[in-house]
């Protein structure tokens, strides 16, 4: 079967033969005439089976069609794909413009952690299709810098990892804002109970689509904490590192003094580890980046604010050797791993001095994280256990 018995205009199957794309993948195959349609879906598949175009082929086709009688007011967005990650953002996002590049849609990815104001910039006379996470969408949205009175088509790409980060609450709000009448495709590598209740609340009556599991392709964030004395912290992280084998991690930590610290720790029990932090220039910090990417490096310590802006990519492991204060950082973070193929871990440190962090984090996820306990650690201060509707005291009423 080819591309053209889907009924996709010349100018994206010129594109298509230009990518060597011959034949459409399964997913394409089923979603395509889906989503042309109009019908609202729900889709069960992985990265790697060839998704994106599943859903950015058809919604082109959709957008360029109407195209001579539209004109887009500025701020207005036509369609929407929400994403967890800024990696999945730019990737959607690049996937579009080369799909699109014979027709005259416009396109941008959107995400936090970096200036906004470029992004405000180029919304003001409007954009076709908007790749984004829903954090910033969503601050967007709040200074009114993007309306959604024209949106036609919304997708939820990744839904079940945007629910493992906590974005429930984002994606609510974000979706309260939008016309009625709309298009609604979700896409997910599990349809969890969870992602079952979001469609439900989402979507009207749509049409079903799974295809088959290939578990070595499902991305996975497997997050879990370990309550620890602080004291202990050092030693915990050179026990596991050593017990466990691991090949490498990225390790948080709140300061640059910390940092120095723990990375001579570390040395000191055989363990060879760098650190980045705002004591180090930002060429000497990509520098070290680079080597942990190409896996010189394999203990890379670094402070927050010095991981800010870097583009450390996806990786197997991060810590959180410190809990960090605010509930986006660790939600960042954790986004770091599980990339596709492979299955990430996030792993938290606790002492008792974070417990109002942990369940500030917690009630966000909606979930308590799985605790670990290690006979050789007994903790001293124990973290009691979790309060899921936490309220900070400054926010009570
Ligand atoms: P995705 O699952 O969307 O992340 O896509 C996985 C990879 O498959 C991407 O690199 C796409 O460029 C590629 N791809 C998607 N559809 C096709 C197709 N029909 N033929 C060949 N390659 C494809």
């Amino acid at each position: 079967m080819s591309f053209s018995k889907l009924g996709l205009c010349d100018p994206i199957l010129n594109a298509l033969t230009e990518l060597a794309y011959n034949e459409p993948s399964a997913i394409q195959k089923k979603a395509i005439p889906v989503v042309l349609s109009g019908k609202d879906l729900i889709a069960s598949a992985q990265t790697g089976t060839g998704k994106t175009a599943s859903f950015v082929l058809p919604i082109l086709q959709k957008l360029s069609a109407e195209h001579n009688q539209h004109t887009l007011r500025g701020k207005r967005i036509r369609a929407l794909i929400l994403v967890p990650t800024r990696e999945l953002a730019v990737q959607v996002e690049a996937s579009i413009g080369q799909y699109g590049k014979n027709l005259e849609l416009s396109s941008m990815a959107m995400y936090g952690g970096i200036d906004s104001q470029p992004q405000k910039q180029r919304l003001i006379w409007g954009i076709d299709i908007i790749v984004a996470t829903p954090g910033r969408l969503l601050d967007m949205a709040h200074q009114r810098a993007l309306h959604f009175d024209e949106l036609e088509v919304l997708v939820l790409d990744e839904a079940d990892r945007m629910l493992d980060m906590g974005f429930i609450e984002d994606i609510n709000k974000i979706i309260e804002r939008l016309p009625k009448q709309r298009q609604n495709l979700l896409f997910s590598a599990t349809i969890s109970d969870d992602v079952r209740s979001l469609a439900r609340r989402t979507i009207t009556d749509p049409v079903e689509i799974t295809i088959a599991q290939n578990s070595a392709s499902k991305p996975k964030i497997e997050q879990w904490l370990i309550t620890v004395d602080k004291g202990n912290k050092s030693a915990l992280l050179s026990h596991l590192i050593k017990e466990q084998q691991w090949q490498q991690a990225l390790i948080f930590i709140e300061t640059k003094h910390g940092a120095a610290k723990l990375v001579s720790q570390l040395e000191k029990r055989g363990i060879v580890a760098e650190s980045i932090h705002g004591g180090r220039t930002q060429e000497v910090r990509e520098q070290i980046l680079k080597d942990f990417k190409l896996g010189k490096i394999k203990f890379l310590v670094a402070t927050g604010i010095a991981a800010r802006g870097l583009d450390i990519g996806e990786l197997d492991r991060v810590v959180n050797y410190d809990l960090p204060d605010k509930v986006d950082d660790y939600i960042h973070r954790i986004g770091r791993t599980g990339r596709a193929g492979a299955s990430g871990e996030a792993i938290s440190f606790v002492a008792k001095d974070n417990f109002r962090n942990l369940c500030a984090i917690e009630t966000r996820l909606g979930h308590v994280i799985k605790r670990k306990e290690l006979e050789e650690f007994p903790v001293k201060k124990v973290v009691p256990i979790s309060i899921l509707n936490f309220v900070p005291k400054n926010k009570r009423v």
